[in-house]
């Protein structure tokens, strides 16, 4: 073992010799290391001969300490505890953008599906959930500063089983895609891969048919600078897209519906408006050059005429419900009750120098994910003790439900004021929303002496006039208000998506549903805010049902490259994962537990009067053999139901005495 294998074991325990510890394993190619039953995963940035057939044969069934880590090990124990002992999972993966998270959960997925049934039913349900992924990130990653494949979404899915442990299909969610991207891109970032993908991997006919050129640079949405990036091969990606599809269950003339609407968003991009003066002296906004429009009106099926009266004109009333973001590729229900393992990838905590309402609102889902955290792993860990009768030494820790009520309280809660003030009549701005924010968190900072002393929104008098501060738990973060308002109403106008919806093209309709004039829908739509709350909501419910399973990626380095350890970097994302906490909450408790009679199972033989039969009760047989095997009293306690081993290396002793029999 080069290092130590679990930071709980690590002697003395500081930040410094846990840095020291995660480098040493890191330079001998050791990427992952436990804090008891959580993984630590830093991204290698080169591919490593680990993830083999082999490999998966030799964590198959093993027991978590039995071997190094690994996230397979991981994998393993939440699959067997879904299959045998019928406890539904979630696999949590967190970490800064390009420290591993989608990989992770592709590890995961691609070792259930390994490791569960065959069979031609069953091959087939795995190849659509593994194939999702290169669909999934088509359309919704993109070559960002950080990550060349970077995911500009969040993604929830539920693997669902039989109750063999066969898997049956998937749900996926999806949270807050970042569409701003289409139309715009930061400087050395890239567009969503689909784009690229088509214009150079489909063929002349296929681009001929949609009307396109394969030349990146007629599109405006394209940036040109950072069109091609080395190492990632568009044409290519684009054929392994198509074939996805297809797995997936995409009927052809589906995959051509959805190339055409990539299609029509190039056209789109390319449509310029120019002002027209009208003899009333005012000006009115024309298309420049129609051929774009008419193109595009082509492959949607739309007349040109109604297509530009909606470009051109609004009908201010309108006030439209969002489409939901909900994308099932597979829906197996049957009456039945599955067993269910939920991934879940999302954006981890996002601190940048100018940050906005997305990262408010990924900050927000981190404050949550934050929050199960300590909700499940240190409650359920105390409510165990309790239930065991095993004494439990409280362990101050940090509770962080001040922020998430800060947030999403209801009645005054920043995202219910921000949606006040997208309602309110007359002038309202992101100035007045500020306003409003800091009127009522000091009101309350006056008259609630006991609120103002936990406040987490930060008053102090040198904060820029646009901007108001919150304390995260994993650090102080100044947000900037433009553009809150307007990215919470998230609103289309109504003309543009009637005129979607009178589209001869299914897809489109699909897409538009309040365009239809038989639903005209008066009442204002559910904000960005509102939803995005909404779901958040439902997964932490969905989680909170789950036994949980934690991976924590770590990002080495901001150059993408292997073999740099970059210290600083590690310090800063190992204090805001809270990993030193989580080691100390684990050293204060017990490392391992297990109820008696598969104890007793495991170990008897290594002792002759529990060999090969034990004639009394469970425990009784337990506490014979570990007086047998002196196995130091401090070591461990008696529960109720199950035996509390302080330690792993109590453990590797049994595992170890075991083999030797
Ligand atoms: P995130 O989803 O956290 O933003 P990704 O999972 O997309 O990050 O990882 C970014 C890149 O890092 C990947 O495209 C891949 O090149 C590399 N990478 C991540 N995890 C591994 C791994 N376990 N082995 C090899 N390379 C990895
Ligand atoms: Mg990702």
């Amino acid at each position: 073992m080069i290092g130590v294998g679990d930071m709980v074991l690590l002697e003395p325990l500081s930040e410094d010799s846990f840095l020291e510890n995660l480098k040493k394993r890191f330079d001998h190619s050791e990427i992952y290391t436990y804090i008891g039953s959580v993984v630590i995963s830093m991204n290698p940035y080169r591919s490593l001969p680990i993830y083999t057939p082999d490999k998966v044969e030799e964590y198959r069934n093993r027991n978590f300490y039995e071997l190094s880590p690994h996230i397979y090990a991981l994998a393993d124990e939440a699959y067997r505890s879904l299959r045998d002992q019928d406890k539904d999972q979630c696999i949590l993966i967190t970490g800064e953008s390009g420290a591993g998270k989608t990989e992770a959960s592709k590890l995961v997925m691609s070792y259930v599906a390994a490791v569960c049934g065959k069979g031609q039913e069953v091959n087939k349900v795995k190849e659509q959930l593994l194939q999702s992924n290169p669909v999934l990130e088509a359309f919704g990653n993109a070559k960002t500063v950080r990550n060349d494949n970077s995911s500009r979404f969040g993604k929830y899915m539920d693997i669902e089983f039989d109750f063999k442990g066969d898997p049956l299909g998937g749900v996926i969610s999806n949270y807050l895609l970042e569409k701003s991207r289409v139309v715009k891109q930061p400087r050395g970032e890239r567009n969503f891969h689909v784009f690229y993908q088509l214009l150079s991997g489909a063929s002349d006919d296929t681009l001929k048919k949609l009307r396109l050129h394969r030349d990146v640079s007629k599109y405006n949405y394209l940036s040109l600078d950072s069109a091609v990036v080395s190492g990632l091969d568009d044409a290519a990606n684009f054929r392994t897209v198509r074939n996805a599809m297809q797995i997936v269950g995409f009927m052809e003339d589906e995959v051509q519906s959805v190339l055409q609407l990539v299609a029509a968003v190039l056209k789109l991009g390319n449509i310029e408006f120019k002002p027209e003066s009208r003899c009333n002296g005012t000006d009115e906004s024309r298309i420049k050059d129609k051929n774009d429009l008419k193109e595009m009106c082509e492959l949607l099926g739309i007349e040109q005429s109604v297509l530009e009266r909606a470009f051109s004109y609004r009908t201010v009333e309108a006030k439209l419900e969002k489409v939901s973001t909900t994308l099932n590729v597979a829906q197996a229900q049957t009456k039945t009750r599955h067993k269910v393992m939920g991934v879940l990838d999302i954006y981890g905590f996002e601190i940048f120098e100018d940050n906005s309402f997305e990262q408010f609102i990924i900050n927000y889902c981190n404050e949550k994910l934050q929050q199960i955290f300590i909700e499940l792993t240190l409650r359920e860990e105390q409510e165990e003790y309790v239930r065991e009768g095993i004494e439990w030494t409280n362990i101050e820790y940090f509770n962080n439900a001040v922020i998430c009520d800060l947030i999403e309280n209801n009645k005054n809660g920043i995202l219910a004021m921000l949606d006040e003030e997208c309602l309110r009549p007359g002038t309202v701005t992101d100035e007045t929303f500020l306003d409003k924010l800091n009127t009522v968190c000091a009101e309350h900072q006056h008259f609630e002496s006991r609120l103002s002393k936990n406040s987490k929104f930060l008053t102090d008098h040198s904060l820029p006039h646009n901007c108001f501060r919150i304390q995260h738990y994993a650090g102080k973060v100044l947000y900037r208000v433009e553009g809150f308002m307007d990215k919470n109403n998230d609103l289309l106008y109504r003309d543009l998506s009637q005129a979607m919806y009178k589209a001869n093209h299914s897809l489109i309709k699909q897409l538009f549903p309040e365009g239809n004039p038989a639903k005209v829908n008066l009442k204002r739509p559910p904000t960005a805010g509102f939803q995005f709350r909404a779901s958040v909501s439902t997964l932490m419910k969905n989680l909170q049902t789950k036994n949980p399973n934690y991976i924590r990626c770590i990002k080495p380095n901001d150059k993408k490259a292997p073999h740099i350890f970059t210290e600083s970097l590690i310090r800063h994302q190992v204090r805001y994962l809270g990993l030193m906490e989580n080691v100390r909450v684990r050293r204060a408790g017990y490392a391992f537990r297990q109820t008696y009679e598969p104890c007793l199972e495991r170990y008897k033989m290594l002792c002759k009067r529990t060999w090969p039969h034990w004639r009394g009760r469970a425990r009784e047989g337990v506490e014979v053999l570990m007086a047998d095997l002196q196995v130091p009293a401090e070591e461990f306690s008696y529960g109720r139901s199950k035996i509390f081993i302080r330690n792993p290396r109590t453990l590797f002793f049994l595992e170890e005495r075991r083999r030797q029999c």
